[in-house]
């Protein structure tokens, strides 16, 4: 028989180094997840035997087994679940098969995992945490459903490479067994196992059994008292989501939810609640407390854990809710559902979309609760997820109204930190005014320092502050109790009368003007109009209605789409005294090369302004030093 020596992945390796160097507390989690493996491998195998009798090869007693073994110094979970082929086992146990891993780990080194440990939590790496109280960890596992006894064993030292070679194993399933480190041999003490998994593990649904020593009336002699070992449960397996809501103390919500959530801190929300009619199931759901690191990555794996009838078919079911609302956890247990259902099954089926909906509005109704009940709780829940909320208005019609009531941004109204709703703006809108007025950018003060904002200020009218980057996307088009949204950085803007007959008297005074300048810009811009939305400066460009706004632009660019570049529309202001100075140069000489060289200079000026870069640097820094050389000429000989 040979042995293969095999080195772990990169990213294994840190991981493993951080744990063994820098994790202290909360060590004892390695069992919670060892167990939570163990009872994934059966609920594997017990949804496959539904298909396929062969995997329960004549032992249907699914159990998870609990061995301490004190002179061997060694700790052992054994399952007889789904098990394990090598090919599986190197991949599972010598991988991280998860997208964002370097990214993560970086992150980890950085904040002082120490302070942090909810951080591996979240990262779900169950398996390697072994590693924080074992010297030694040997896997010894067998596939479900061969009916030989053909298994293999994994074995690794946690320094870097593990072994793997073929063993004879009778069961299915699989054994962990840890050569625990001498500083932790409490945790072969029966107290302190119990301990662990009344805390952690108890609603586990298949039995966790141990052999303990039990004193007993002895069959031989009635008088005498012997010590015997009995298999005993550890473990209530109660399906918490079917009990009544008033026997659950919180910490066992908060407990269950650690388990499925692969969380370590204390969820935000716990929803429970079944549902009867036309469609009949329980539903346990949370809103956790943090973001989950890679919530935004693709991989991402979004829905509740679906049951039928106690019988888990899949850990994350994402037909259930949609992908707005994907930060939330938990588990349903369907009544109608056919146990064999399958993925297709799932994505056109009636009874999914009565839970669905029903799922869907259960949590937007407890978020508006929350928002209107326990403010402060809400403005976190929002720090973690609004951006995510935001979703919705784009990708649910019919809610996005309900939705809509859930957002909260910063406006030209609120002081710094502070935050305002659609429903408060619509209600602080002047008498005629018909549209909601929003910026979106970068950062909220630089939104506020812009002077696309100039006229809002001057005529006080309220605008919104944007800063997430999916904004213009999900904002552009929507209307909110019949106001339509508008961005202040795209379109026309006509505040108010006095405007039109101000163009109207510029245009008479600078029409030729701005046909020159129109003509020099021709291949740059798509127009040049007169602005309604500057006060102070002179120019600004202006993506044109539909176009999207540069913010949105750079985030498709960055996602790797090909857009073509819009041309933009420059604005001028009329009221600045550089364009009577200018026209003033023009009709004495229309030919004055100065005019097309200020004109170069006045875009430039605007695409600085936008957040891009004049196309050619050099020139405008040029041009500039040289106003600022005839400047202080002239302040030298006056
Ligand atoms: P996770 O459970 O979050 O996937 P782990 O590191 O705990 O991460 O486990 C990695 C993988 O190893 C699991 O996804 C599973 O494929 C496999 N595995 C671990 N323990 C068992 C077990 N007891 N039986 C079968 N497969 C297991």
């Amino acid at each position: 028989m040979t042995v293969e020596k095999l080195e772990f992945k990169t990213e294994v390796k840190q991981l493993l180094d951080l744990m063994i160097h820098s994790l202290y507390s909360h060590k004892e989690v390695f069992l919670r997840e060892l167990i939570s493996n163990a009872s994934d491998a059966i609920d594997r195998a017990k949804y496959e035997s539904l298909t396929n009798q062969d995997i329960t090869e004549n032992d249907p007693g699914w159990r998870i087994k609990i061995i301490a073994d004190e002179a061997a110094g060694t700790l052992t979970v054994s399952d007889n679940g789904i098990g394990m082929t090598k090919e599986e086992a190197v991949q599972a146990l010598g991988t991280i098969a998860r997208s964002g891993t370097k990214e993560f780990l970086q992150a980890l080194q950085q904040k002082q995992i120490k302070d942090n440990p909810e951080l591996i939590g979240q990262f779900g790496v169950g398996f390697y945490s072994s590693f924080m109280v074992a010297d030694k960890v040997t896997v010894i596992s067998r596939k479900a459903g061969q009916n030989d006894s053909k298994g293999i064993k994994w074995e690794s030292t946690g320094d870097g490479s593990y072994t793997v070679e073929d063993v004879d194993k009778a069961g299915k399933g699989t054994d962990v067994i840890l050569h625990l480190n001498q500083d932790e041999t409490k945790y072969l003490k029966e107290w302190e196992i119990k301990d662990i998994i009344r805390r952690y593990s108890d609603f586990i649904e298949h039995p966790i059994v141990m052999d303990v020593e039990r004193e007993k009336q002895s069959e031989i002699d009635k008088t005498q008292r012997v010590k015997m070992r009995e298999e005993e449960t550890l473990n209530s397996m109660k399906a918490i989501w079917l009990r009544d809501k008033s026997d659950i103390p919180e910490e066992e919500y908060n407990e269950f939810y650690k388990h499925i959530a692969h969380d370590f801190t204390n969820p935000a929300k716990v929803i429970h609640y079944k549902a009867e009619g036309t469609s009949e199931f329980a539903a346990l759901l949370y809103i956790p407390g943090k973001a989950p690191f890679n919530i935004l990555y693709k991989d991402y794996k979004m829905g509740p854990a679906l049951y039928v009838r106690r019988v888990q078919i899949m850990d994350h079911c994402e037909e259930l809710l949609p992908p707005y609302l994907r930060f939330v956890k938990g588990v349903v247990d369907s009544s109608d559902l056919p146990l064999n259902v399958s993925r297709e099954i799932l994505q056109n089926n009636k009874q999914v979309d009565l839970i669905k909906t029903n799922l869907t509005k259960k949590v937007l109704d407890i978020l508006a609760d929350m928002k209107k009940d326990e403010h402060d709780k809400y403005l976190e829940f929002y720090r973690e997820f609004g951006r995510i909320v935001k979703e919705g208005i784009h990708y649910d019609l019919a809610r996005g109204e309900a939705i809509a009531d859930l957002l909260l941004f910063p406006s030209t109204r609120t002081e710094e930190g502070k935050s305002r709703t659609l429903q408060d703006y619509v209600e602080g809108m002047k008498e005629d005014q018909q549209e909601i007025y929003y910026a979106s950018g970068a950062s909220v003060t630089e939104i506020l320092k812009s002077p696309y904002m100039e006229a809002f200020s001057e005529k006080d009218y309220e605008v919104l502050v944007m800063v997430d980057d999916i904004d213009d996307f999900i904002f552009s088009g929507f209307e909110y109790k019949g106001k339509k949204m508008k961005s202040v950085l795209k379109g026309d803007i006509k505040l108010d009368k006095v405007v039109d007959t101000e163009h109207e008297k510029a245009k008479k005074e600078f029409g030729k003007l701005i046909e020159l300048i129109k003509d020099r810009l021709k291949d740059q811009v798509k127009d040049v109009r007169l602005s309604g939305r500057l006060t102070d400066s002179a120019c600004c460009l202006v993506a044109d209605e539909h176009d999207l706004d540069p913010q949105m632009e750079k985030l498709l660019k960055a996602m790797g789409q090909d857009v073509p570049a819009a041309k933009r529309i420059l604005e001028i202001n009329p009221n600045h005294p550089l364009f009577a100075a200018m026209n003033a140069v023009f009709e004495k000489d229309r030919s004055n090369p100065i005019l097309g060289e200020f004109t170069q200079l006045l875009y430039d000026q605007a695409l600085l302004l936008e957040g891009s870069k004049p196309k050619d640097p050099g020139a405008f820094t040029r041009a500039v030093a040289r106003l600022m050389v005839q400047n202080l000429n002239q302040q030298v000989s006056a």
